[in-house]
């Protein structure tokens, strides 16, 4: 129930998909210092924004002083493309911000202007590439500098010593072995090193220096040369020391040969966020920020800091490097640099690295306008008008207490309170879930946090997400000047959230992101019982719901958001939705026996299912379906059955991949414990069964003809009953059976009949086509043929016998289609085809909903969100396990259903005691 999941992110969703099925697709309308608004059904909706536009928005939105710079910006003219002139607000943008950093940590830097957080950490990773180049031919002149011993040279005893250690000889050959060695230390790539969690963007190169553990952004497409170190000290000092090797040259001492060295480490830059943003708010502490800085000015590898984030006042001071003491090789600024309303990033590069003529090996279109930094001077000066480091600073310490006094009320939801100034996460702990299947989906799969989020934001009018790579931290960024009203809401919607997670109540979490708001928690579920001591087997079965209301079957909590809020949750997360074990128990035979079933759910409707069936999202549809084959696999599963609509979307398992597992569609059983039930039925009801006449409703389907070929073999008559289009297909099947009960079994009722009126002997269908042959029949018989076909439900008037097993969506048979007297239905069609009304209205039908079965000795088994009661299971699931008892390992009701297979599993159930429910029941799987 734990397990991890399959493969972190599934691409099989857009951003839309997610945003919608987590409440959170809204669209702003307006900005202004800490709120957003949004308009919802005709009304404007306040949003206290703590999101902070990933941390861009430290000023707020649309600051009225730097609107106003663009206004002033635009009416005066100012030139924004000026590319190739000199561009004086740009250059004094580079001068303030050197002389900012100067002021801040007491280094002199060389400002490059680019547009983005990733264009400024490419460009950093791109001189520091050029700088290690130029490092790297010095170091060649340097040991190509070296003296040629003589023919049988002699070496200082160092010198020997150091040979050894080189694997080098200490004959004439030596000089030629050290130049190799020279050689292949130079040649070996250059790399680059980051921290584990961190984020430096997503274009190629700040995607590499991304740590994509889980895949969530794609994993790294091809060989990087980014090696990921741990946030300690130890991490990146070892790292430095596995790429350090030694450049020797030859030196004349005296009369021996003695060796010079220098450590060369083919490092090009250690990139480190002070605070790591999108890995989940980790700030550096000032011992680690110091280790880092040694470690790296000792191997002369240049510290690249990403304050892309974490600076421009966020921490409460201009860059977080500050509050740990360390004045890095490279800044990175970004973000908030721009004011929230310009685009704008910056890299510092120390003056004595920067490389003079790299302003001529780099440029951009964009980079450099006099309209971005004009904005982002205005922002640096607000800084200082505003007094807003000050302000960020003790606001958020205000806040950071706040938030750990309620981690200190709430310390089963809320794991750790973490960051600086206005830079705050909030994380919350993983929990088990097990009252709650749909915190335990979301949170199984990432997304609760930003269900979470979807809560915050519809039910409280807060806007926070979770960190990108760390789903399970909150990010708190709001502007310097956020309000005391704003925090204090924050706090309270936050105090209500964790008690809502405390109760495990999914409804009223999930409840306001479909409109339906709770006012109090409510106790999830009583705790599953997951029981897995080894027994012989382990089979599978794959469900969904099969009408909306089953989520309250599944979640309790739901049970207050109606029918109508559940198939809204369901239309909403089912993009999203991946499969799970929900449920693991034994079951046992008569035989004494036991197979263990995992119950693996895909949360989608039957409705949901059959409105894809023909459209392309029945692909997607089918690869969930595979998905959770292989979670079956995970699970050590050798046999998978599927439920629902998981057959008809996989065309009853032929088109799933199974690797190895045997697949059933249980429809062996269902077809079986269906007749079985209704056989025992029609006794009471004094329905003689040979004498009796009967239909098949949806005869051409994988189910209704087996169970046209299992009826015509007892009954007085049937008729067929399908589409109107499938009307050639019902009269080749009508016929087809005529042929074989005739030649086969001509002791059948429909035989002797046939005898009767002279078609005692029927020529084989390679000689007269089926349908030829039923038409035949049908124009001597009339109506007194014994085998008919038809497209309308009315065509059962006459009968006491009906099986029907279509799969149309809504029910198709009603009172008005039956006729007086006593009448048998079996039901085996998912969502039902008998409506209602016909056991309300019809008090001699007897309607029985699918293959309902019990299994011994397992008089509590109950999975949760099936509409059974306990100690039921649905034949296709009874199946399944059947299969688990036997030990079978070859496919089971697989493709084709045939009347052998039916009466195979029949056989199974009679030896493990299994035996089909009787009696109305409600629903059908
Ligand atoms: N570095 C850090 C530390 C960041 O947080 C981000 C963005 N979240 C980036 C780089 C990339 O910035 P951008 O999205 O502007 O490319």
């Amino acid at each position: 129930m734990t397990a991890s999941p399959r493969s972190g992110w599934q691409p099989g969703y857009s951003r839309s998909h997610a945003l919608r099925a987590l409440g959170l697709d809204v669209s702003y309308l307006r900005g202004e210092g800490s709120r957003l608004y949004y308009e919802d059904g005709g009304s404007e909706i306040p949003v206290w924004d703590f999101l902070g536009g990933y941390g861009s928005t430290f000023f707020g939105h649309n600051h009225p002083a730097l609107a106003g710079a663009i206004v002033e910006f635009l009416q005066r003219a100012g030139v924004v493309h000026g590319q190739g002139s000199v561009r004086s607000t740009s250059e004094r943008l580079c001068a303030t911000l050197s002389e900012r950093l100067r002021a801040a940590i007491g280094r002199s830097y060389h400002v490059v202007l680019a547009n983005t957080g990733a264009e400024a950490v490419e460009i950093a990773a791109r001189h520091a590439e050029l700088a290690y180049a130029q490092k790297r031919s010095a170091a060649a002149r340097w040991v190509s500098d070296t003296q040629e011993p003589d023919a049988a040279p002699i070496w200082t005893p160092a010198a020997r010593e150091a040979l050894g250690r080189l694997g080098i000889s200490e004959g004439c050959e030596a000089t030629a072995e050290l130049r190799e060695h020279n050689r292949r230390v130079l040649a070996a790539a250059p790399m680059l090193i980051a921290v584990e969690r961190s984020f430096h963007g997503m274009t190629a190169r700040a995607l590499d220096l991304t740590h994509d553990a889980d895949g969530r952004f794609g994993g790294q497409p091809g060989p990087s040369r980014v090696m990921f170190v741990a946030p300690d000290s130890a991490g990146l000092r070892d790292a430095l020391l596995a790429l350090t090797r030694s450049l020797v040259r030859v030196r004349r001492r005296l009369n021996a040969w003695d060796l010079e060295s220098m450590n060369w480490t083919s490092v090009f830059g250690f990139f480190m966020e002070p605070i790591q943003g999108e890995g989940g708010i980790h700030p550096v502490s000032s011992a680690l920020a110091a280790a880092w800085r040694d470690a790296c000015a000792a191997c002369d590898v240049p510290l690249i800091a990403d304050e892309i984030q974490s600076g421009m006042g966020r921490t409460g001071s201009f860059i977080y490097c500050e509050q740990v003491h360390v004045r890095p090789d490279y800044v990175l600024l970004g973000k908030s640099l721009g004011g929230g309303l310009s685009k704008i990033s910056a890299v510092a590069i120390a003056r004595e690295l920067y490389l003079q003529g790299f302003s001529m090996q780099h440029c951009s279109t964009f980079a450099e306008d006099d309209f971005s930094s004009h904005v982002a001077l205005q922002a640096l000066e607000l800084l200082d008008a505003e007094a807003a480091l000050a302000k960020a600073a003790t606001t958020g310490e205000r806040l950071f207490q706040e938030l750990r006094a309620l981690a200190e009320r709430h310390p089963t939801v809320i794991g750790d309170v973490r960051g600086r100034g206005l830079m705050l996460g909030l994380e919350w702990r993983a929990l088990p879930f097990d009252r709650s299947n749909a915190l335990r989906l979301l949170q199984h799969y990432g997304w609760l946090g930003y269900a979470l989020s979807g809560y915050l934001l519809r039910a409280h009018g807060v806007r926070v997400a979770p960190t990108l790579s760390r789903g399970a931290t909150l990010r708190l960024e709001p502007p310097y000047d956020v309000p005391d009203e704003a925090v204090r809401r924050l706090l309270s919607a936050l105090e209500e959230l964790c008690t809502l997670l405390e109760c495990q109540d999914a409804g009223g979490i999930l409840g306001p992101c479909v409109g339906i708001h709770l006012s109090r928690a409510e106790e999830g579920a009583p705790p599953l019982t997951v029981r897995r001591h080894p027994v012989a087997s382990h089979v599978a079965f794959i469900g969904h719901f099969i009408e909306p209301d089953g989520v309250a079957l599944w979640d309790p909590t739901f049970s207050r958001i109606g029918t109508d809020g559940c198939r809204c949750f369901l239309d909403r997360i089912h993009p999203l939705s991946e499969p799970l074990v929900y449920h693991r128990d034994h079951v046992h035979s008569a035989t004494g026996g036991s197979t263990t079933l995992s119950f693996i759910g895909l949360p989608f409707s039957s409705e949901q299912c059959y409105g894809a069936l023909r459209s392309p999202e029945r692909a997607a549809l089918r690869e969930l379906v595979q998905r959770a084959v292989e979670l079956a696999g995970d699970e050590g599963c050798t046999v998978v059955g599927l439920g629902g609509f998981c057959s008809i979307l996989t065309r009853n398992g032929k088109e799933l991949r199974p690797n190895g597992i045997a697949v059933t569609t249980g429809n062996g059983y269902t077809v079986g414990a269906g007749l079985l039930a209704m056989k025992t039925m029609a006794r009471e009801q004094g329905i003689a069964w040979p004498r009796a006449h009967a239909a098949v409703i949806g005869a051409t389907g994988n189910i209704g003809a087996v169970l046209a070929r299992l009826l015509a073999s007892e009954v007085a008559s049937l008729v067929l009953v399908g589409r109107a289009s499938r009307t050639a297909e019902l009269e080749a099947a009508a016929g087809q059976l005529l042929y074989s009960l005739v030649t086969h079994e001509p002791d059948a009722p429909i035989a002797r009949a046939l005898a009767d009126s002279g078609f005692g002997c029927i020529v084989s269908p390679e000689l007269e086509e089926p349908a030829a042959l039923y038409r035949r029949v049908k124009c001597v018989l009339g109506d007194d043929s014994p085998i008919d076909v038809g497209a309308d439900p009315s065509r059962c008037r006459g009968v006491q016998l009906i099986a029907s097993a279509s799969n149309q969506p809504n029910a198709i048979v009603f009172p008005e289609h039956l006729g007086e007297g006593p009448i048998v239905i079996c039901d085996l069609s998912v969502p039902g085809d008998v409506h209602e009304s016909v056991a309300r209205d019809r008090p001699h039908a007897r309607v029985v909903r699918g293959g309902v079965v019990r299994a011994p000795g397992n008089p509590d088994w109950y999975v949760p969100g099936i509409p059974l009661q306990p100690g039921e299971m649905f034949a296709c699931m009874a199946e399944t396990a059947l299969m688990g008892l036997e030990g079978h390992r070859s496919h089971g009701s697989f493709g084709t259903l045939t009347p052998e297979r039916v009466l195979q599993t029949m056989g199974m159930a009679r030896k493990h005691g299994f035996t089909a429910v009787r009696g109305k029941i409600e629903s059908s799987y």
